[in-house]
């Protein structure tokens, strides 16, 4: 009898420890030797490899691993290395791999940038118009092989496809596309015939950009491109596969030349059912349907998914026909459950990493192919711990769903115009033109992070590490009076991180000991997981705030984290609507506002860095979301009175798709990081005649060099010719954690000294 196949599209490259990340950036430090290092890693790819294939899996990927980022993997294949990498080697070494995704001494990294919608980030491939590829060496099939020689397993290798690829990449004109990509297509062919020749029966392109709108054209080129393909290795099943939405155009996009089409059914689930219940499905393709959330660390509803997959078989040629798999690559999601002890059971009982994701993709394969009886105690005992969180108390705090079931439909709105709180606020606040100030974090340096270790060890006592913040923070109001800055900060030395800080005083969150996901390179992120009902219990920055206040004359700007940058940096609860998040997230913060304006901080900036990326990859879903994220801030900050100052900061440079929303948000002042592109900022700004507070950074924090007074002051005088000088601010592109002290405190000095100047001739 035909069966379903249960199939991985990737698998976390980090380890359960992040072993991987050890072992990279001990081989950086040469702490290690090549051979050490390609044999620990090579280790740790085959240990990936026993796990998948010990956990049932039939379709296991290869090349899914990679020693930085998959992207660059592709890029570096086809002999894609920018100029300035380039030897005479055919092959690209370990060496020059490194050197294109982290710099070298004498050349700059090539950019990096998100993948998608999620928050890893991948290498952009720098292509020039003449640029040739060739293939450099198969690691495709080398990596075949080893899975093959290993354990005997017929693998099934993934490369990203070479249109999402080319449109990925920069440096190249539109009209060398096609030029570009005819020369691919055979290096792609080699490739897979190679793979073909070594054994390979599946072979998985990821051509994530179909989920991106698509216009006839593209349909063409990706029907011309396949064909190609196709034509070139006629005897190797492509697996087309899509995620992170619906395909854009599914009629034509399953009709194309492959044997394999993969689909999103959780964050495309609307749109992919309608229309494959509208148009079918080809009788002769595989469906490989993403059921499982590879995004999100939930269980899966075990026995809506089955339901969910025996529909899906209806549409298919029969059981051959159908694979099961998560929506994307597991890469986004930790590595297993299985090290979290320290979480509460009912918390523990509901989540699924990468390792639960594969075990309940082949659940749910074992219960279509034995029937659903030969899985029901995994079914009952599913839906036994997804009740328990449900009906667990968390999860049903009365007193916040009263609240947020008040919310009416309008936007909360300040008192007062702009116009009458600018007018109020100049009054009170007696600022200089051209204020400065920045952006809240100073410098963490190793003896903050050391006390902070102290104090989370339990060596030193609350009070100790308080009087530890408590002088640096007085340091830096010193430091700042001196520096003449006009508006104070605190410095966020109490913080580790800006989600996590208010997560871990907030109801509703927890935090696991290893749910690190691979942010970019050998850097991962331990995002916090809002798993209940989000709750204000205390004051959670008024005594810093207030202290720091307390030292100045000068305004001390009370600095918060926004609800739609906790939610973008959290794994969250899927169980409510994103808005309902939102805004729970919203009233606990509205609480901590009301606490600071009691407490008479005067200015409070609520960052929202996160808002733009957590924007929906399809057009008609970017209104929802801008609208909620409007929302939730207004709910946070709307109520305060008109002489206080509402701030926020943003740090990203692509402004034109959400300049409205950052007028919605209706702030007295936003600071953006303006520095590294500060002509297209200004004039996304003059179209829309932004007439706000708006300080646009003067000063690119991701760099050690000191930026000099006529640098600056080009900024500010930049600003200027289309701002009006009472709104502007002058402040560094964001917050300086992450900066050295004798980097820092130069700098800004640089900066006061360009206020000053750009103010004198007003
Ligand atoms: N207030 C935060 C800081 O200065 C903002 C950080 C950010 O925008 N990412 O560190
Ligand atoms: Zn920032």
């Amino acid at each position: 009898m035909s069966k379903v196949k249960s199939a991985n599209l990737g698998y976390p490259r980090i380890g359960e420890k992040r072993e991987w990340k050890k072992a990279l950036e001990h081989y950086w430090a040469g702490k290690i030797t090549k051979e050490d290092f390609l044999e620990t890693v090579k280790t740790l790819r085959l240990s990936y490899l026993k796990k998948q294939k010990d956990l049932g899996l039939d379709l296991i990927p290869v090349g899914d691993f990679s020693l930085y980022d998959h992207v660059l993997d592709t890029a570096v294949l086809f002999g894609l290395v920018p100029e300035r990498f380039r030897t005479d080697e055919k092959e690209v070494s370990l060496e020059t791999y490194f050197s294109i995704a982290r710099g070298s001494k004498n050349a700059e990294a090539s950019e990096m940038t998100k993948w998608f919608n999620t928050n890893y980030h991948y290498i952009v491939p720098e292509i020039s118009n003449d640029t040739k590829p060739y293939l450099t060496s198969n690691r495709l099939v080398a990596l075949f092989n080893e899975a093959k020689e290993a354990f005997g397993i017929t693998t099934k290798p993934v490369i990203v496809g070479p249109i999402t690829l080319l449109k990925l990449a920069k440096g190249y004109d539109q009209d060398h596309f096609q030029t570009l990509l005819t020369a691919l297509i055979p290096l792609y062919v080699q490739v897979l015939s190679e793979l073909k020749a070594a054994g390979a029966e599946w072979v998985q392109i990821d051509e994530p950009i179909l989920v991106k709108e698509q216009t006839a054209e593209d349909l063409v080129l990706f029907q011309d491109t396949y064909q190609t393909i196709k034509n070139g290795v006629p005897n190797l099943n492509l697996l087309l596969q899509t995620y992170f939405e619906a395909v854009d155009d599914y009629e034509k996009v399953v009709q194309l030349p492959v044997d394999g089409i993969g689909l999103d059914f959780v964050y495309g689930k609307e749109a992919n059912l309608a229309a494959i219940k509208t148009f079918g499905f080809p009788k002769e393709k595989v469906l490989a349907a993403g059921v499982i959330d590879g995004r999100n660390v939930w269980k899966t509803d075990l026995s809506a998914a089955f339901q969910e997959l025996k529909t899906l078989l209806g549409f298919t040629g029969g059981n051959d026909k159908l694979w099961v798999t998560a929506s994307s690559s597991l890469l986004h999601v930790p590595v297993t459950v299985s090290n979290e002890s320290e979480l509460d059971p009912v918390l523990a009982n509901a989540l699924s990493f990468a390792d639960e994701k594969i075990t309940e993709i082949v659940t749910l394969v074992n219960g279509l192919n034995k029937g659903e009886s030969a899985i029901e105690t995994e079914l009952d005992k599913n839906s036994d711990d997804l009740l328990a969180l449900q009906q667990s108390a968390h999860r049903n705090n009365n007193e916040v769903q009263e609240e947020l079931s008040q919310l009416g439909e309008e936007l909360p709105a300040r008192p007062g115009s702009y116009r009458l709180r600018q007018q109020i606020q100049t009054d009170a606040f007696k600022l200089p033109p051209l204020p400065t100030t920045t952006i809240g974090s100073f410098p963490q340096t190793t003896e903050v992070r050391q006390a902070r270790r102290n104090w989370r060890k339990g060596d030193w006592t609350e009070e100790q590490y308080e009087q530890f913040v408590n002088d640096e923070t007085a340091k830096w109001i010193q430091i700042q009076e001196d520096l003449g800055i006009d508006v104070l900060v605190h410095g966020e030395f109490e913080r580790n991180d800006m989600v996590e800080y208010f997560g871990e005083k907030l109801a509703g969150f927890a935090f696991t000991r290893f749910g690190w996901v691979q942010s970019y390179g050998s850097r991962c992120v331990k995002p916090p997981l809002i798993f209940g009902d989000v709750s204000w219990i205390a004051p959670m920055t008024v005594r810093e705030s207030a202290y720091a206040q307390s030292l100045t004359q000068k305004p001390v700007k009370g600095m918060l984290t926004g609800p739609v940058t906790i939610y973008n940096w959290s794994f969250v609860r899927n169980d409510i609507s994103q808005a309902d998040v939102f805004n729970q997230i919203a009233l606990a913060l509205r609480k901590e506002v009301h606490a600071l304006e009691e407490a008479n901080i005067r200015m409070i900036q609520v960052d929202e860095p996160a808002l733009r990326e957590g924007l929906p990859l399809k057009d008609e879903k970017k209104a929802d979301y801008l609208h909620d994220a409007v929302y939730s801030f207004r709910l946070a900050t709307s109520f305060v009175n008109n002489d206080t100052q509402i701030h926020t900061h943003m740090c990203y440079s692509e402004f034109n798709e959400i300049i409205d929303t950052i007028d919605a948000l209706d702030t007295d002042v936003i600071s953006i990081e303006a520095a590294r592109s500060h002509g297209e900022i200004i004039s996304t700004f003059e179209d829309f005649a932004y007439k706000k507070g708006i300080g646009l950074g003067v000063y690119d924090i991701h760099s050690p060099r000191i930026p000099s007074v006529a640098e600056m002051k080009s900024y500010a005088e930049r600003a200027l010719k289309v701002l009006d000088p009472k709104v502007v601010w002058i402040n560094p592109d964001c917050g300086l954690k992450t900066r050295r002290i004798e980097e820092t405190i130069p700098a800004l000095k640089n900066m006061v000294e360009a206020a000053h100047e750009v103010r004198k001739e007003l």
